[in-house]
């Protein structure tokens, strides 16, 4: 089944032609890149001068060797663009139709949801009746709604019943944890976060209080079975979220470890941005006669205007960058770089030029991305510059731009990358630096 996409925006002049673009003229100039966007009127101009000429940047070698062409990058951009309009998507049900407790039903008014996405409209009915399902659905569809507030039903109504939740990141996981918190408000039970990168002491006096929902990273969670913490034979509930990345990521070992710990009678829920063969497979392996409820992957790409922005060979990249970023407009920018190190020099040199960046990747501690992360959301900093692991599934609001400084390696890495905008009703823009041979 194809559904469409529940709050539909037209695509807002992303017209597909690059050359019918605002962008790449604007950001060429003479004897390198410029970019003439406005300033922010709050930086003093001559200790923020984006004039890049002449200037000789350590970047240059760093960040510009990788050869992106703009053959490379249409491969990417082309293919998501989308250009028919759809008809807005009307769910067959409201919240206040699903079985559920109604203090439930209070908490989610609360939140602000008004009327079920795609795949909540779609799949809550089945999670309710304890049906194993496969989501076909990425971060912004709604999906971690999908599958907390019937599962959140069932704690209700079964105190006994315990529910794993297995994601690819940290922060993901952290993530998931929050809404939970926010749809469980007074409800009488609680969640707690497992993962990676922070101290395990307080994860094991957590357990102790015999948390309804553990959510977690597949090695943390392998960790905290081994020393005995967490004993999952009481739980017959788990939900694999973002199971096409935990397989990409290398989890398939530790998550076959802990599932094969579960009760064998259990209620299994996956979701996935991709369907491919090993994901046929893993369903196959862990769920029984599932219901499949495929949400379409590529529609985040309906609110985000796309383009390329150019660097002749004269140039130098990071000026590009550290230029365009002085525009009022980019309040909000998510870099996307390949590497840690990259990732980190990054957010280090734009600092260095008085452009408030922080940097989320797999070297810093869990602690420290999630200090990261909140300054961003907060507003506390403008830019963030990431990895792609440690990005994806990240729901922040408002971010009005995505640059690709570095290339993705693949499409489903770009089209994760610019979901980050354009998020529900807002337009976002995605811009992708590409080196001029
Ligand atoms: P997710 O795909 O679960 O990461 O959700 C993406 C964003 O949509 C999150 O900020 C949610 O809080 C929000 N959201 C999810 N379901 C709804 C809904 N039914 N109405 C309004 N916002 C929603």
């Amino acid at each position: 089944m194809q559904i469409g996409r529940w709050n539909h925006q037209t695509s807002g002049g992303s017209s597909g032609e690059h050359s019918r673009s605002p962008y790449p003229s604007r950001y060429k100039g003479r004897g390198g890149t410029r970019y003439s966007g406005t300033r922010d009127r709050n930086r003093p101009s001559d200790r923020y001068s984006s004039s890049g000429r002449g200037h000789a940047s350590p970047h240059r070698r760093g960040f510009g060797a990788f050869g992106e062409t703009e053959a490379e990058i249409e491969k990417f951009m082309n293919k998501s663009f989308v250009t028919a309009e759809e008809p807005a998507y009307v769910p067959e049900h409201k919240f206040s139709d699903f079985d559920v407790d109604d203090r439930l039903k209070k908490n989610i008014a609360t939140k602000g949801y008004e009327l079920p996405t795609p795949i909540q409209d779609k799949a809550i009915p089945h999670i309710l009746l304890d049906k194993d399902v496969v989501g076909l659905a990425e971060t912004g569809t709604g999906k971690t709604a999908a599958f907390l507030v019937p599962l959140i039903d069932k704690i209700m109504k079964r105190p006994q019943e315990r529910v794993l939740v297995m994601a690819p990141t940290r922060e993901l996981a952290v993530q998931i944890e929050r809404e939970l918190a926010g749809f469980a408000k007074g409800l009488g039970f609680r969640g707690m976060v497992a993962v990676g990168g922070a101290n395990i002491a307080p994860q094991i006096s957590a357990l102790r209080h015999v948390p309804a929902f553990v959510i977690g990273t597949p090695g943390r969670l392998k960790d905290l079975m081994e020393r005995k913490a967490l004993d999952l034979s009481g739980f017959g509930t788990v939900v694999l979220d973002e199971a096409d990345r935990m397989l990409d990521m290398g989890f398939i070992d530790d998550m076959r470890f802990i599932l094969s710990h579960m009760r064998h009678e259990r209620h299994t829920l996956f979701f996935s941005a991709t369907m491919s063969k090993e994901i046929e497979r893993l369903i196959g392996d862990f769920l029984s006669d599932p219901v499949i409820i495929s949400v379409k992957a590529r529609d985040t790409s309906r609110n985000v205007e796309q383009d390329v922005v150019r660097i002749p060979r004269s140039a130098d990249k990071f000026e590009t960058l550290a230029q365009m970023l002085e525009g009022s407009e980019f309040s909000r920018v998510l870099v996307f770089g390949r590497t840690k190190f990259g990732v980190e020099k990054l957010a280090k040199e734009l600092s260095r030029r008085h452009i408030h960046a922080e940097s989320i990747h797999g070297n810093k501690t869990h602690s420290a991305r999630t200090r990261a992360l909140e300054a961003f959301k907060r507003g506390s900093v403008s830019v963030l510059v990431a990895t792609d692991v440690a990005a994806r599934g990240l729901d922040i609001p408002s971010v009005s731009h995505v640059i690709n400084y570095d290339l993705p390696s693949t499409y489903e890495d770009y089209v994760h990358r610019i979901g980050r905008t354009g998020r529900a009703a807002n337009k976002g823009k995605a811009l992708t630096f590409v080196r001029e041979r």
